[in-house]
């Protein structure tokens, strides 16, 4: 670098931002004591000077004034919306010319001085120089290029005057003054060096405190925020009902919970793919959001569960109509690039109590969704008196089933399968009994669906398998039982495993076979058909059970391994007044022909339903009718009187056992 560019570098401001404005804003501070100190000093130089004219007592020193006045306005009003690092450029550019020009102005105007005074004020002149320069040069520390400016702009002119004043005490003073001016600026650049270091390293330090806040910002939004939709996550939702419902209490007011759990959500992944699912989400998390009023929190809890959090109305109407919003807004379709997607949604509300917890309301709203999905599919519920029974009822239940020792509780009833064609009993459907001790004997209807839900379920499988197996091996060879699986043996890899190493162990020919629902199957469709193979292979048959109740029917069919279908109870109940359930039965029977399998009815429990069905073509008949479900004892008594002649009529005299 040439010597003239260091030259100018030194005298320019630096391009360095932070510093540029560290120095603007530590020299702001010292802007009043550096021009009031020179304001107060000349006006002192000009009162011990009275004989000089008045151009230089009072014009000229009352113009250099003035500019010192317009430098401070200059530097006042720069502090009106802060220091930016352009606004301290400019500043600090225009402090090196000023003080250049007020530098040069000031030293002539003292030295113009001089010839009209005594030795005292001459002398003043040169210690109001000297003093002056060396004060301003202070007040000018963080500014390099304008200190240095401000010494040579008074001391070239102050020495090269008093050398050549031919007085030595002058001459002796410029030397001093020189030494001292000197010494000064040595000083002055290293702290100037310090304050840049200094500026460098508090700037680097802010820098690093930055990224750690977008880090831990990052990082708290990751813990937080749900990816997709971008709504606040179940952790976020959780803290943010604590602090709700504390707040609550303490404000003796209420809050309410409201769960939406999509119906159905895997099958739009199933069938549209994962993509197409996530674009879902988005467009259900952006109909919440326009529904929501400010005071609402909304959050998503899991994959195709949201949740809200509601402050203000919470009457059990006002839930109500809430709700039905919500729902509502789910039923328009969702048009995909991949095509139309019908979603419905199910709600359940609860609303607070005092003395509630968070987990107190939100188990309530998560129950009363539970029930929802159940019973009001695609509607929304609202926690009521009646529901806070079942659900304390539900709790003990569910404690009963953890602690239960299910091999001695669960026993299994049998329910006899009659095929028309060959006019005998050919099967056996397998349920379920649960006795238990504290609660003495709870349906299937309410027990099945809680283990379900709390993953109890396996374990009562397996239990029911354990003792079929046990009495298939003491039934004749040509009757076969069929057990009930569940969609969370279906869905889990252990289960069917434990299921088939069962089978396996019981050894062939094999004669359980068994059922399982569409609604079951729908989670993921691959894995339920690799487990159900494992089981074809082991000699078992697969029924796909409750036939028509489910969504994609046909879907189904086509992708399972199936030997056979079981019509659901309500078209059977139907057969003889409705048209529409006849007609579906009538489909059903041609598709299980054209399929080549066998096609079950169930809940047969007249002779007109009957009737009705062998004019559809029906041929496997399961119901009332045919028998109620009966213990092992009755079914060998069943068998040996079937073998006798009994006729079906019969068998109604076993439908005592339930
Ligand atoms: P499901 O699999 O559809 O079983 C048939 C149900 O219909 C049985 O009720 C049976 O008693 C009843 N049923 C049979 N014939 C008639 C009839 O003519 N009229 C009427 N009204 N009902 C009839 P159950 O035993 O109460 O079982 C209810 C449900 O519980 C079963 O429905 C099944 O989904 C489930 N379940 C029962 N045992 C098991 C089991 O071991 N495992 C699993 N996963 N679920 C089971
Ligand atoms: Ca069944
Ligand atoms: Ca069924």
């Amino acid at each position: 670098m040439s010597a003239t560019k260091r030259l100018v570098q030194f005298f320019a401001v630096p391009d360095d931002p932070d510093l540029v404005q560290a120095q603007a804003q530590a020299f702001s501070r010292q802007v009043p004591l550096l021009y009031g100190m020179l304001l107060v000093n000349s006006v002192v130089l000009a009162a011990t000077h009275p004989t000089a004219p008045d151009l230089l007592r009072l014009y000229v020193p009352g113009l250099l004034a003035a500019i010192c006045v317009t430098r401070i306005a200059v530097w006042w009003r720069s502090r009106d919306g802060g220091i930016t690092a352009a606004k301290a450029k400019r500043l600090l550019g225009g402090t090196v010319w000023a003080a250049a020009l007020l530098s040069i102005g000031f030293a002539a105007w003292a030295l113009s001085l001089y010839p009209y005074g005594g030795p005292y004020a001459q002398s003043h002149v040169a210690f109001y120089m000297g003093i002056t320069s060396i004060g301003c040069v202070f007040c000018l520390m963080h500014l390099r290029g304008a200190a240095t400016m401000v010494a040579l702009c008074v001391l070239i002119p102050f020495t090269t005057f008093f050398a050549a004043s031919g007085n030595p005490i002058f001459g002796a003073l410029a030397f001093n003054l020189v030494l001292v001016v000197g010494g000064l600026m040595i000083i002055l650049f290293n702290n100037y060096r310090d304050f840049g270091d200094l500026v460098a390293s508090r700037a680097e330090m802010a820098r690093k405190q930055a990224e750690t806040q977008r880090l831990s910002d990052e990082n708290y939004r990751l813990a937080n925020v749900d990816s997709l939709t971008g709504l606040p996550n179940r952790r976020f939702f959780d803290r943010q009902l604590q602090v709700a419902i504390e707040k609550a209490e303490a404000e003796h007011t209420q809050i309410a919970v409201a769960r939406l759990d999509l119906d159905n959500f895997k099958s739009v992944n199933d069938i549209f793919g994962q993509i197409t699912g996530d674009r879902v989400l988005e467009e259900v998390a952006r109909r919440i959001g326009t529904l929501r009023r400010p005071s609402t929190f909304v959050a998503r809890l899991g994959a195709n569960s949201f949740a809200l959090i509601i402050s203000g109305a919470t009457d059990e109407a006002s839930l109500q109509a809430c709700g039905d919003v919500l729902t509502a807004a789910m039923r328009p379709s969702f048009e995909m690039k991949l095509g139309t997607v019908h979603l419905t949604g199910s709600a359940g509300l609860a609303a607070s109590k005092p003395g509630d917890t968070a987990d107190t309301l939100f188990d309530r709203a998560d129950y009363v969704t539970w029930v929802a999905k159940r019973e009001a599919r695609g509607r929304a519920l609202v926690f009521t008196a009646r529901h806070a029974e079942d659900l304390s009822r539900v709790r003990r239940m569910e404690h009963a089933l953890h602690t239960a020792n299910l091999d001695e509780e669960v026993h299994i009833l049998l329910q006899p399968q009659f095929d028309i064609a060959l006019n005998r009993t050919t099967g056996y459907e397998v349920l379920a009994r649960w006795r238990s001790p504290v609660l003495g004997d709870v349906s299937p209807v309410e027990f099945i669906p809680l283990a379900e839900r709390t993953g109890v379920i396996s374990k009562i499988t397996q239990a029911v398998l354990r003792k079929a197996l046990a009495v298939s091996a003491r039934l004749p060879k040509t009757v076969r039982l069929s057990v009930n699986l569940s969609a969370h043996d279906l869905g889990s890899t252990t289960a069917m495993e434990g299921i088939a190493r069962l089978v396996e162990q019981a050894g062939k020919p094999c004669r359980v076979d068994f059922e399982i629902t569409e609604t079951a199957v729908m989670g993921d469709i691959a894995q339920a058909n690799e487990g159900l193979l494992t089981l074809l292979a082991l000699g078992s048959r697969i029924a796909l059970d409750d036939f028509g109740t489910g969504h994609s029917s046909l879907t189904h069919v086509q992708k399972l391994p199936l030997d056979r279908i079981k019509v659901d109870r309500s078209f059977v109940a139907e057969v003889t007044s409705d048209p529409t359930s006849r007609a579906i039965i009538k489909t059903t029977v041609d598709l299980c022909r054209n399929l080549g399998i066998s096609c079950v009815f169930e809940g047969i429990e007249t002779e007109q339903q009957l009737d009705a069905l062998l004019g559809l073509g029906g041929t496997v008949m399961q119901g009332y009718l045919f028998g109620r479900p009966m213990s092992e004892d009755k079914v060998l008594e069943h068998i040996a009187g079937e073998s006798r002649g009994w006729q079906r009529q019969r068998s109604q005299m076993f439908g005592t056992a339930s």
